[in-house]
């Protein structure tokens, strides 16, 4: 067996060269006359007010938009924004317009702590703000061209009526500047700037121009993810290669996503695993007509074959499509696009157009065989440029230009990528690895268990033993040992779970990724205590 280098299997990137001086939303408008459709196509609607705009009136708007702030601001190229906003209809209008003038954009979560918020700032250096009122007031900072309310009627106007003397310049942008900074979600460790370049984000969007869903009708796609995340924050920039409708949640609620889904008639979704769960357990579905849903994008955490299953036998018409990737590789590098592709069990897909990857031992550091199990290092066009402000950061996860994911993963001989668990959160009991999120998918199955996850657990004996904290559905007396056992007539006997603690709910972040840290130290004041 010969020394592999993964490589993707779909079609060819068509990227500009590299030295082309062009900017990730005029090649992103460019690829949108690659659709069958015109830009009367309805852009944006926010799914609480019924409010919505055209492509047409997206563009308009992020133009007067650029325009007005070049006026007001003379930002350039060497500014940072950063923008703290839920899922508002002005927030893809405002990156549009930022990136096209250089800016680097840079969204936080709006309900940053002042903590969180200082140690962002320190790394990004922002020069401008663009806030809610409401997250406004939490910025530790006045900013050199101060801070935009963009819930304020003048911002509305902003982008809609142009200042006397505003006018848009052309700004030249090379593709190897960075466009926009993201803060990696930070479940595990410290929060870290990423720098994603303009060709990073072109290469995401080539990606989705290569390999078009052939369609009558624009999709209409209900958002729960956010935009400052990458998830979010790529789909947007999708949404325009593909004429796609947008349907935009401030606030995510199960009832108030029902409601979207009905009311708007939409036929895609792009949700974390954690909203297919509650989509899988909660009998409010019925209450509504959900039957323009066609697909589900599913990523950022991982989908179990039980979750997956049980929701295909609720919902047997839509289309679970899976995708892995990190705000360091822009999002997806693996996804499934097809039926057949969805049909394969535990998968997240092939590669995606332009990304190598290769299977590292993470003891050796040797590249490993289909089937073998070991690191994920990635390369190509999308992966990030570092993290900002952190050099000793950037060299530890960048190797010769290979991403380190710090991913347990393997390919199998056709080229599709499963993702077992992260390296770090792997339990080690008696030296055996035990993922959690197996053991979590395990439990989800259960029908009296409505949420739960699994962490290490300190043991003299074992090292580590599985620890489980579990949120029972109203009403059950499900008690420890039958969890314990039911658990254990699913999984080899070292990945047992061997302690249960009950919960109310499980700290999750914006984006539904499970908050181990919170749970480590829960665990770890529990241990203590009885020491
Ligand atoms: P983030 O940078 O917040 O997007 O987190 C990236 C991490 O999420 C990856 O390194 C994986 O650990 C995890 N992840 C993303 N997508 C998937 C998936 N489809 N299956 C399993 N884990 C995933």
């Amino acid at each position: 067996r010969a020394t592999r280098t993964f490589h993707s299997l779909k079609p060819p990137l068509r990227l500009p060269p590299s030295h082309a001086t062009v900017s990730a939303p005029s090649y992103v408008l460019s690829l949108r006359r690659n659709s069958p459709w015109s830009d009367s196509v309805t852009a944006l609607i926010d799914s609480a007010t019924g409010r919505h705009l055209s492509y047409a009136d997206f563009i308009r708007r992020s133009e007067t938009l650029a325009a007005n702030l070049t006026s007001l601001f003379t930002l350039s190229k060497n500014d940072t924004a950063l923008v703290l906003s839920p899922n508002l209809l002005h927030v893809p209008i405002l990156h549009f317009a930022l990136l096209s003038l250089g800016v680097v954009v840079s969204p936080v979560n709006p309900l940053a702590t002042r903590s969180d918020l200082t140690r962002i700032i320190r790394l990004s250096k922002p020069t401008i703000a663009f806030a809610t009122s409401s997250a406004a007031n939490n910025l530790p900072y006045e900013f050199r061209h101060g801070t935009v309310l963009i819930d304020s009627p003048e911002f509305e106007s902003l982008m809609t009526a142009s200042r006397p003397g505003a006018k848009l310049e052309q700004v030249e942008v090379s593709q190897s500047d960075v466009a926009a900074i993201l803060y990696s979600s930070g479940t595990t460790g410290n929060v870290k700037g990423v720098m994603l370049t303009h060709r990073n984000l072109i290469a995401m969007a080539g990606v989705y121009d290569v390999v078009r869903p052939q369609r009558e009708k624009p999709a209409v796609f209900l958002y729960t993810v956010p935009f400052f995340h990458v998830f979010g924050f790529t789909l947007s920039l999708r949404a325009v290669v593909l004429l796609e409708t947008v349907v935009l949640m401030e606030r995510f609620g199960l009832r108030r996503m029902m409601e979207a889904i009905e009311r708007f008639r939409v036929t895609h979704m792009a949700a974390v695993p954690s909203i297919m769960v509650a989509m899988m357990k909660d009998d409010l579905t019925a209450a509504y007509d959900l039957r323009s849903l066609e697909c589900v994008s599913c990523g950022g955490a991982p989908l179990g074959k039980d979750t997956a299953a049980a929701f295909k036998t609720k919902f047997p018409k839509v289309l679970i499509l899976q995708g892995y990737g990190l705000t360091e590789s822009t999002a997806g590098v693996a996804r499934t696009t097809n039926p057949e592709e969805a049909s394969r069990s535990r998968t997240t897909g092939k590669l995606v157009s332009g990304v190598e990857a290769k299977i590292v031992n993470p003891d050796t550091g040797e590249p490993m065989f289909p089937g073998d199990q070991g690191e994920l290092w990635l390369r190509g066009p999308s992966i990030m440029k570092g993290y900002v402000g952190d050099a000793e950061a950037t060299l530890a996860s960048l190797v010769d230009g290979w991403l380190r994911t710090g991913d347990l993963c393997y390919f199998d001989e056709e080229g599709f990528l499963y993702v077992v668990d992260r390296l770090k959160e792997l339990i080690k009991y008696k030296g055996y690895q035990v993922a959690p999120a197996e053991l979590e998918q395990v439990l989800h199955s259960h029908p009296e268990i409505s949420d739960a996850a699994v962490i290490p657990y300190p043991d003299e004996e074992a090292g580590q033993v599985p620890m489980a904290f579990v949120v029972r559905k109203p009403q059950s007396s499900l008690g420890e040992a039958e969890i314990i056992e039911f658990v254990a007539k699913q999984v080899a006997p070292y990945k047992k779970i061997r302690r249960v603690t009950f919960v109310d709910s499980i700290p999750k972040n914006a984006v539904g990724k499970i908050l181990r840290k919170d749970l480590n130290k829960i665990a770890l004041e529990r241990y203590i205590s009885r020491l």
